[in-house]
């Protein structure tokens, strides 16, 4: 099956806005089966993405467009593939109603351009957007089917995930089904989880498997075609089992997703144990990072940001011997302050960040040089020593991920024990 995308939008063509759609779309659907060919890009003009899609369709089998289903004049996506298709709109009532519900809650009043949003294609199938307004559409002709999703990737995402995936399965062929499962990886780069693998990669055709670096992380995509879901589960954890012996240390969790801080909080909630920060380096991305995952409030306490040695004294109750013996960014001062951060919220653990995130030297130390404490009321307080690389914004958010990671294992194995 050959699919293409076609993103449209003029902020994408003139720079605004990087193209990350089109990156998604295709690693996902050349992970269920679908052979990628082209990429477009284009702007809000109905005439010419009137005429993409016609090349499109003498080429493709799927054609997934991307973008334009706002509420403005400027977003006709839907309106030039009706005209192409020779389709009147319709409106989907289940859409309706949200946009509906949702203005009358925000006190606004419904207008013409709100109720576009709810439009959809006659003859197609309207798809829920979970985190937005806007339905997107699937619609089969006799050759090619067409697919419409909204830009913004916090919705085009959940509406892929969730919607998107069980309908491309079944125009799939039955026989040769496609599954895959995600495992995730902190602390091993990618260069060296494909070496580690090497053999297996080389060796596998079903299922495959496929690496994915992402910024602080990598990925592994393993996908069997089977006849059925208890044969690929069967596959898949056949696999699973020969991948984990190799590199299952550095294993967080499954999907998509996921993430190492979900899983930091999902075992903080197993464990009903609750946390803490001091952060000197990272100026409170740790907390914030907690903050972003729903239900966090069970198992995060709050925290400090103590960028200055004055606020490590004032806030935290650092000794000022303690600073001026061994500096901030030192053993001693990560476990102090992951101690102070544990103690003075009373939570179960406290954990430190300081370090010199660059770009110049700090206290005689280089930059790079990041040590994080972690005060746990059960087993003491330790502090961890990485020398990382790169700049200023890395450097910062690899220490906090690290910290989550090195907090995430402190709470497995004592909820273990
Ligand atoms: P909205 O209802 O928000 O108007 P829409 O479906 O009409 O959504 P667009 O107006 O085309 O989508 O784009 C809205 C925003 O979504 C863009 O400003 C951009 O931030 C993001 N976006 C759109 N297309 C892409 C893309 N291909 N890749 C990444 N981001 C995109």
């Amino acid at each position: 099956m050959r699919a293409e995308i076609i993103a449209v939008g003029t902020e994408l063509l003139i720079g605004q806005v990087v193209n990350t759609n089109a990156t998604f779309l295709s690693e996902e659907l050349v992970g269920i089966g679908y052979d990628i060919y082209y990429h477009s890009v284009v702007g809000d003009n109905s005439e010419r993405l009137k005429e993409l899609i016609g090349q499109a369709s003498q080429r493709s089998e799927l054609i997934v467009l991307c973008g334009g289903l706002g509420p403005t004049e400027d977003d006709l996506t839907r309106d030039v593939l009706a005209d192409y298709l020779k389709e009147p709109m319709v409106l989907d009532p289940e859409g309706y109603d949200k946009i509906a519900t949702y203005m009358t809650r925000s006190g606004r009043e419904m207008t013409e351009n709100n109720r576009r949003q709810a439009l959809t294609i006659q003859g197609g199938q309207a798809i829920p957007n979970d985190t937005g307004l806007a339905v997107g559409t699937f619609y089969q002709a006799e050759t090619t089917s067409y697919l419409v999703l909204p830009g913004p990737p916090r919705e085009l995402k959940p509406m892929f995930y969730h919607h998107v995936i069980p309908l491309l399965k079944q125009q799939l062929p039955q026989t040769d089904q496609l599954y895959s499962r995600v495992l995730r990886f902190f602390g091993i780069g990618e260069s060296q989880l494909v070496l580690e693998l090497e053999t297996l990669i080389h060796e596998q055709t079903n299922p495959t498997i496929a690496p994915y670096a992402g910024d602080t992380e990598v990925r592994l995509r393993l996908t069997v075609k089977a006849t059925d879901e208890t044969t690929a589960n069967e596959m898949l954890d056949e696999m699973e089992e020969k991948i984990m012996s190799q590199v299952g240390d550095y294993f967080y969790g499954y999907g998509e997703e996921n993430s190492l801080i979900k899983e930091t909080v999902k075992a903080l909630q197993a464990a009903k144990r609750t946390v803490a920060s001091a952060e000197s380096l990272t100026a409170g991305m740790f907390m914030s990072a907690l903050g972003d995952v729903t239900g966090v409030s069970s198992v995060f306490n709050g925290g400090f940001v103590t960028y200055t040695n004055e606020m490590k004294r004032c806030l935290l109750k650092i000794d000022s011997a303690l600073l001026a013996q061994h500096g901030a960014v030192s053993e001693a001062c990560a476990c102090a302050m992951a101690e102070q951060a544990r103690l003075l919220t009373k939570s179960d653990y406290g954990v430190a960040l300081t370090g010199v995130a660059g770009p110049d030297k700090s206290e005689g130390q280089p930059v790079g040089s990041v040590w994080i404490g972690l005060s746990s009321a059960t087993s003491g307080t330790q502090a961890y020593h990485f020398q990382l690389q790169r700049d200023r914004q890395y450097i910062r958010q690899s220490a906090m991920m690290r910290a989550m990671d090195l907090l995430r294992r402190q709470v497995i194995a004592e909820n273990h024990d």
